[in-house]
């Protein structure tokens, strides 16, 4: 198990959040798709939720056409070089390669992947082409993957695009809320830099939209708008002590992490509180960041946690302690976090119970909620007619994206509630082309 010093510059914090999956090297990269079988009914194209045509893109970066490899990914996949990267290929393509069946290891598609578009990225070749202008405007709020991903289709289909943007920087959570062991910020703004520098589509930083009066001028002049604002701020717990110094949410947790590097300081013992993904980012990061103790604490067994296993692996192997069926009930401490109250839980009939006379207390100086993100709620309310589900996430056609108010298309976390960067790119294609369609018919 690995135990990590306090990053104190920033080599040492690269170190310590050294790449998972590092580049491919030519020679790497020539043998590993030498291994492709170029299966006919390949299994991997239809596990990515993209269906980007993997043993093609295989095949071209084999016979030296990389350029070739990288158009087939970013065709089917505007975030090819992230979604190479951060993806959980484990789960998707790699997991449905035919290897899998005879024991022996899964072609590595994303390093192959990533290893085509960093390749392009990198020498900056020009391969996309913007279309044919159809004199029509189209509004984006939000440039995370779903409002990138759109704006580069609609450019290709002619349509002129500004995106607008609460933060000074792009890609939401891909930019702020990946773990840094990931993907850096430089390869993430890279990518962004290739497609917008190709496709023109312009984004208006610090451009929050938050009222009806905005709503409705974006209205009036654009055709019209696609929803790409992703989730809020972590979501309130409503437990007693929550308001309590070093009480902080995963997500802001770890932007702030990518943002400052070793410039900030982790105490030394910590909570995570959670059993997804975010919960393992968080708990691992903070063992990253040299704090001697990090529980990650979870209300449920190890089997119900949301979290895939290999990233509840990678945060064990990182020297973070599990806790299981034990939920909080206070956070401790007078002004500054001292620890966290737990009970004891059990299931019964599928359903959460508490063990009577089982608390007990975890000392602690931080705590780090990773228990779900607000949805953006109150925008949706100005408007008009946009229906919403039970959990707050937009509603739309699953063919065309478009919303209850057909001037109004959405996609990614704001429609699923919170899922992979490749979701939220595919919906964002998607959309384009359910505009360019409502638009043309
Ligand atoms: Fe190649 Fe594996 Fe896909 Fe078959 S399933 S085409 S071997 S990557």
């Amino acid at each position: 198990m690995a135990e990590y010093k306090r990053p104190e510059s920033e080599a040492e914090f690269k170190k310590n959040f050294k790449q998972k999956k590092a580049l491919m090297n030519d020679t790497e990269a020539f043998y590993e798709s030498s291994r492709c079988l170029f299966c006919y009914d390949a299994p991997c194209i239809q596990a990515c939720p993209t269906h980007i045509d993997i043993p093609l893109f295989i095949k071209q970066i084999h016979t030296d056409n990389v350029t070739g490899s990288a158009k087939t990914i970013f065709d089917a996949n505007w975030l090819g070089n992230a979604c190479g990267v951060v993806c959980p290929t484990g789960v998707l393509c790699e997991g449905a390669c035919v290897y899998n069946h005879q024991d022996v290891p899964p072609i590595q598609i994303g390093r192959l992947q990533n290893y085509a578009t960093h390749k392009i990225i990198n020498s900056n070749t020009g391969i996309f082409k913007v279309g044919a202008s159809t004199g029509r405007r189209i509004a984006i709020i939000g440039s995370g993957p779903a409002g990138i991903a759109c704006a580069c289709e609609l450019r290709t289909l002619g349509y002129e695009v500004d995106i607008f943007e609460a933060k000074d920087q792009p890609t939401g959570l891909v930019l702020h809320g990946v773990a840094p062991y990931k993907i850096t910020n430089e390869e993430v703004l890279e990518e962004i830099e290739y497609l917008q520098k190709q496709l023109g589509f312009n984004i208006k930083y610090d451009s929050p939209i938050t009222s009806k009066k905005q709503l409705k001028d974006l209205e009036s002049n654009y055709d019209a708008i696609f929803l790409g604002v992703g989730l809020g701020k972590t979501a309130t717990l409503n437990m007693e002590g929550e308001d309590k110094e070093n009480v902080i949410g995963a997500v802001e947790f770890i932007e702030e992490l990518r943002l400052k590097h070793h410039q900030i300081k982790i105490p030394n013992k910590v909570v995570v509180i959670g059993g997804g993904n975010t919960a393992m980012d968080a708990a691992s990061e903070s063992a990253r960041m040299g704090a001697s103790k990090t529980v990650l604490a979870y209300r449920r067994s190890k089997e119900d946690m949301g979290a895939y296993g290999f990233e509840y692996d990678l945060a064990i192997s990182a020297g973070v302690k599990s806790l299981f069926n034990a939920a909080p009930i206070e956070i401790m401490g007078n002004e500054k976090v001292e620890g966290v109250k737990f009970v004891k839980t059990q299931s019964v009939n599928d359903q959460i119970e508490t063990i009577e006379d089982s608390e007990f207390i975890i000392q602690c100086d931080m705590v780090i909620k990773a228990t779900g993100q607000a949805k953006q709620g109150s925008l949706y309310k100005l408007i008009d007619k946009l229906e919403i589900d039970q959990k707050t996430r937009i509603k739309v056609n699953e063919v065309t994206f478009q919303t209850s108010n057909p001037k109004y298309f959405a996609g990614g976390d704001a429609i699923n509630g919170g899922a992979e960067v490749v979701h939220a790119a595919y919906d964002g294609k998607m959309a384009a082309q359910g505009m360019h369609q409502w638009l043309t018919k």
